[in-house]
């Protein structure tokens, strides 16, 4: 008999992907134009140049058994000490390439820092709203996963919130920002206070209290504010990075894991990290793209594209009279629902050709989240179903 667990996980797609292929079916019922498919994550920004310059230039001069051989299963030595001297040079940190892990992308970084970490008991803590795919990664490590609410106004991190769900199991907090749904960045008295929680819990528990940051989204930020890096507010800090949505490659799957230097036993939970990745199988990240790495650090797709998305759906679903959420980055607008329940507010939204996700799989009630990394002309096109779906819920 194969795993229920895993057949279960296998035949019930997530909500998000099962909208994206009802929009495909939609889009051959009734064409391409008339369907306003906010579902997926995916870039609709082309990697920026240099990425294909580098790949042809790789392909064309570099020995072909070198280029997609093995590297080693922590990643081309010379690739990571070109991150860390990225990330001093960028954050101001002393990170160290002998602390880099390369990974198939951050679904691979958070899966591998769980497993690195998680001893059976352990729970790790997620703030909802946040990416569904979590609950599945932490749950597969053997932690249990336990959820807190972020302000419900502000969507930062809720300090005391925070603080209630932090025992002596506590193993680690997940945070995500720019973040996936809504699009805030946290600010630095919440992160300083959030880490200062972490610091007494540590203090009264006896044990590191690991602060894992996904990151996906952190170049895509357009408050011009710098990046609050996490290795400068807390030690015992991991940082999971995909190049995924900076350089629009998530098909090519390329990221890495940093473990902070100042976490306790740094070299120790590194080699947890390496010994993660063996048994689950990540034998190394893919060569091409990371040899591609070095000459890419620093650069990023067209984020202007993105900023006009942002601005022109804010702008208008606000003035239509919708709640909106300010994103400071990432490519997802949160707005809340025009009735209690989101999943039928976003079956009602059909209606009007219009693919939205309703929150509830984001560990939240109430809201929708639209991905805005679309074409700009879609969401123009799209603004009068919006208007006709509000007025839809005036005449109710
Ligand atoms: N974390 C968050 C918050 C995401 O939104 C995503 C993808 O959308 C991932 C992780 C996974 O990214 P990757 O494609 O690099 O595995």
């Amino acid at each position: 008999m194969y795993n229920k667990k895993m057949y279960q996980l296998g035949s019930n797609p997530s909500a998000i992907r099962d909208l994206f292929e009802y929009g495909k079916k939609r889009k051959q019922e009734i064409g391409d134009d008339a369907v306003f498919d906010f579902s997926l994550g995916n870039p609709s920004v082309p990697s920026p140049s240099i990425v294909n310059e580098t790949l042809i230039d790789l392909i064309t001069n570099t020995d072909s058994c070198m280029l997609h051989g093995y590297t080693s299963a922590v990643g081309d030595l010379k690739v990571r000490e070109s991150i860390a001297e990225y990330l001093n040079k960028t954050y101001h940190t002393s990170v160290n390439s002998n602390l880099i892990y390369l990974t198939v992308g951050a679904a691979a970084s958070l899966t591998i820092s769980f497993n690195a970490l998680v001893n059976p008991g352990d729970e790790i803590v997620v703030i909802s709203p946040f990416f569904p795919e979590y609950k599945v990664f932490i749950e597969k490590s053997g932690a249990k996963l336990v959820i807190t609410e972020s302000n419900q106004e502000t969507f930062m991190p809720d300090i005391d919130e925070i603080k209630k769900c932090i025992n002596k199991n506590t193993k680690a907090l997940l945070i995500n920002y720019p973040n996936n749904p809504t699009g805030v960045m946290i600010d630095e008295e919440s992160l300083k206070a959030l880490c200062k929680l972490l610091k007494e819990k540590e203090i009264e528990y006896h044990h590191p209290i690991y602060l894992i940051s996904d990151e996906p989204y952190r170049e895509l930020l357009y408050n011009n504010k710098p990046y609050l890096f996490v290795t400068n507010y807390y030690d015992n800090s991991l940082v999971c990075y995909s190049f995924s949505k900076s350089l629009s490659l998530p098909g090519e799957r390329i990221g890495y894991i940093l473990v902070n230097p100042r976490c306790l036993n740094a070299e120790e939970v590194y080699f947890a990290v390496c010994g993660a990745g063996r048994s689950l199988g990540f034998v190394c990240a893919p060569a091409l793209f990371q040899y591609m790495i070095p000459n890419c650090l620093g650069y990023t797709s067209d984020l202007s594209i993105y900023e006009t998305n942002r601005d022109i759906l804010y702008h208008e679903l606000s003035s239509i009279g919708y709640e909106v959420v300010k994103p400071d980055g990432a490519f997802y607008l949160f707005v809340k629902a025009l009735e209690k329940d989101a999943v039928k507010f976003c079956e009602n939204a059909k209606k009007f050709e219009l693919l939205l996700v309703p929150s509830d799989s984001f560990g939240c009630s109430g809201y929708i989240r639209i991905s805005y990394c679309v074409d700009t002309s879609m969401i123009k096109r799209s603004l009068s179903s919006f208007k006709a779906l509000y007025d839809s819920y005036k005449e109710v």
